[in-house]
């Protein structure tokens, strides 16, 4: 069928949790059997979130095409486990670099150029760029409505739907506050919000109405007649504690079917949403529980680790355990006593980072894990950062140091001006601009038969997706052996280290990409599932 159109605006306040309700319609329509494709359309200027701070972004997520693109898209991929692609996420920054180059170049041959018709004609083109064969593309607009930037963007999708109304849709996530003290449901806000849209064209079809607990029907009946929408399709939208119910709550809030009822599509199959319940219940009832500590430094936006935390969770539904995450502050770990911070804890997870802040409480949380003989699992600088402590500790290369720190003599992890990929030569500069800089995306690995990595993933290459600059420097493995510390993963060429483990240790293994990026619920990494059950088999011992 030609492809539907499902416009997800937010309204009232942000953080809502469009992402969540995007990534629930994908799923529920992919359970229903339809090919669906999800987009995040984002009015900021910068050109992707690859260079914006964690602190105040979050994670950068990395798709397998190498984009860096917003966190939405993780949740986009771990509840529908379609991968997303470099198109799936498009910002106003990029839209205007195009045009502003096009410009430049003489393409608009003498014409004024003008937000509208060309910037959006452009964000009309990145809606349809490049799909298959969908059934539905769910478009989430970022920011909220009423914003100056998102302007734009709301007058492109009322034009595209001009074009053609019977093939779009638009639902608006809003919110419904309860006041604490009279306990009264206020659908003010959620007014206002719906008419701040009709001024620029749209009128919604479904309401996604958040708020603490479900809402009263007296309240949806007031919201339907304030807005204009039957009361079937205001829609309750409650705080859950775990999100992958969300599926199964959307559902029997009829979201589905009115999606399906407004394009007049019948005869859908009812979603099987088995599996996610079986998620859910193994999260609400867990067998026991194992304490991660996961030492990093943007502590103050969790959401700077968010496919971890995520990943970190799919690892404990795989061993039906709960995760206690423990969140240690690198540097704090260097204070006097610092080390109390690791007490107790049955598993330490050293994620990827950037910057010397906060390496050396890291570094000594590496030491601490690999003496106390307890799990430890270093992810891209985590496992740059743990190279360099085997080299300095066991290998008597006291210097080992990385170039990220300052150029050194022995930069046992280093800057590479260039590999090979597919057979191709890539090469980057050091002083390039700082965006776009890095090694992106998937590439594949090549396991040795004989280790630990190759029995965790039953397989001798595996592609995963990395972000980062610098690389292990081939010339000290041999050093690195010799302290117990074996390269079990590189590059198909042989040149790039991407594993390493250390055989003498109960469970300690470092990887160069973001193996977190490609856990999901209904599929957890073998990484994260064999990094718990080590925690478990730890927590068993002591
Ligand atoms: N800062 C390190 C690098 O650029 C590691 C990056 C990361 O952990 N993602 O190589």
């Amino acid at each position: 069928m030609a492809p539907r159109f499902l416009f997800i605006t937010g309204g009232v306040v942000s953080s809502l949790g469009k992402g969540l309700a995007a990534s629930t319609i994908g799923t529920l329509l992919k359970s229903r059997g339809f090919k669906v494709r999800l987009r995040k359309l984002d009015p900021y200027l910068n050109i992707d979130p690859g260079t914006m701070s964690p602190h105040e972004h979050g994670e950068v997520f990395v798709t397998d095409d190498g984009a860096e693109t917003d966190l939405d898209l993780g949740h986009y991929e771990r509840f529908t486990d379609q991968p997303a692609a470099r198109g799936d996420n498009v910002t106003a920054g990029q839209l205007y670099l195009d045009i502003l180059n096009r410009e430049r170049q003489g393409d608009f041959g003498g014409k004024t150029v003008q937000v509208i018709p060309h910037v959006t004609d452009a964000i009309k083109a990145s809606v349809t760029n490049n799909l298959v064969d969908e059934d539905f593309v769910v478009c989430e607009i970022g920011g909220t409505v009423g914003d100056i930037e998102s302007l734009p963007f709301l007058e492109a999708i009322r034009q595209f739907s001009n074009q053609s109304p019977a093939r779009c849709m638009f639902i608006h996530v809003t919110l419904v506050p309860q006041l604490r003290t009279t306990k009264e449901i206020k659908t003010k806000p959620t007014q206002h919000s719906v008419k701040e849209l009709l001024s620029a064209g749209i009128q919604p079809a479904i309401l996604l109405c958040r708020g603490e607990d479900p809402l009263a029907d007296s309240a949806r009946e007031k919201i339907s007649l304030f807005c204009n929408i039957p009361m079937a399709r205001v829609i309750s939208a409650p705080d859950i504690d775990i999100i992958y119910e969300a599926p199964a709550i959307y559902h029997q809030g009829g979201l589905d079917d009115e999606i399906l009822s407004y394009f007049g599509i019948k005869n859908a199959p009812a979603p099987d949403l088995r599996a996610w319940q079986k998620v859910v219940d193994i999260m609400r009832h867990p067998e026991d529980e194992v304490v991660i500590g996961v030492v990093g430094k943007y502590l103050d936006n969790l959401d700077s680790y968010k496919s971890l935390d995520e990943a970190l969770t799919h690892g404990g539904i795989a061993n039906h355990v709960r995760i206690k995450r423990r969140w240690i502050d690198a540097q704090k770990l260097c204070e006097d006593n610092g080390e109390r911070l690791l007490d107790a804890l049955d598993g330490v997870l050293v994620p990827g980072g950037f910057g010397e802040r906060g390496a050396q409480g890291k570094t000594r949380a590496i030491t601490w894990a690999r003496t106390q003989r307890v799990p430890c699992f270093g992810i891209c600088f985590g496992m740059q950062l743990a190279v360099i402590e085997t080299a300095r500790q066991l290998a008597g290369l006291t210097h080992a140091n990385s170039d990220e720190f300052g150029e050194s003599e022995s930069a046992i992890v280093g800057y590479l001006s260039s590999w090979v990929k597919n057979g191709r030569k890539i090469t980057r500069k050091q002083n390039a601009q700082i965006g776009g800089t890095m090694r992106l995306g998937s590439y594949p690995a090549t396991l040795d038969k004989n280790s630990r990595v190759f029995d965790i993933y039953g397989t001798e290459t595996i592609n995963e997706r990395h972000r980062h600059r610098y690389e292990i420097n081939l010339r000290y493995i041999d050093d690195l052996a010799r302290a117990g510390m074996q390269v079990t993963g590189r590059s198909p060429d042989g040149q790039l280290p991407e594993i390493v483990e250390r055989p003498d240790h109960p469970w300690f293994i470092g990887v160069q990409f973001h193996p977190e990026l490609k856990s999901r619920p209904l599929a957890p990494h073998p990484l994260f599932i064999s990094f718990i059950a080590a925690a478990i088999e730890h927590r068993r011992l002591v």
